[in-house]
């Protein structure tokens, strides 16, 4: 929120000037910190990398500035990937222990926790070091056996 001196009225900053009164400018520093948190908004939203340099270019960034920002938003989202990746990978490889006893206990518990297993832990590695996401998934079916697990008892 960004406050006009003139109208004492507070606006977003998307507006760059006071809707108002029209004179009053949004700070550059304020509205290159909007601009920043734009980065997230735009990629999840489909939008390419070019169009938010773009985006970050046409707002004041110089093309080296807004190329560097995108990069380190993907950076941090190949960190966020490669630690779902390492989550996937333990959930796997514990699926794939536990179905071992599950084995003498119930079989289908077994069966479910060794597919989950099988599908988890290379999804999950691939992403940890590609840290992609890959499209390896559980199908439905294995998926609805572990929740079977639930009812059965
Ligand atoms: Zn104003």
């Amino acid at each position: 929120m960004v406050i006009c001196p003139h109208c004492q009225i507070g606006f977003h900053p998307r507006f760059q000037v006071c809707p108002r009164c029209g004179n009053y400018q949004v700070p550059a520093e304020e509205y290159a910190q909007f601009l920043k948190s734009q980065i997230v908004v735009e990629i999840e939203s489909g939008c390419s990398v070019r169009d938010v340099e773009q985006m970050l270019v046409d707002g004041g960034f110089s093309e080296c500035e807004a190329t560097e920002l995108v990069a380190q938003h993907a950076r941090r989202g190949k960190r966020r990937t490669r630690t779902r990746g390492f989550g996937r990978l333990v959930v796997g490889g514990l699926a794939l222990l536990l179905s071992v006893p599950a084995y003498f206990i119930l079989k289908i518990v077994a069966i479910g926790l060794f597919l989950f297993g099988c599908f988890a832990l290379p999804s999950g590695l691939y992403s940890l070091i590609t840290g992609r996401d890959s499209g390896i998934a559980p199908p439905d079916f294995v998926q609805g056996l572990l929740d079977a697990k639930r009812w059965i008892k």
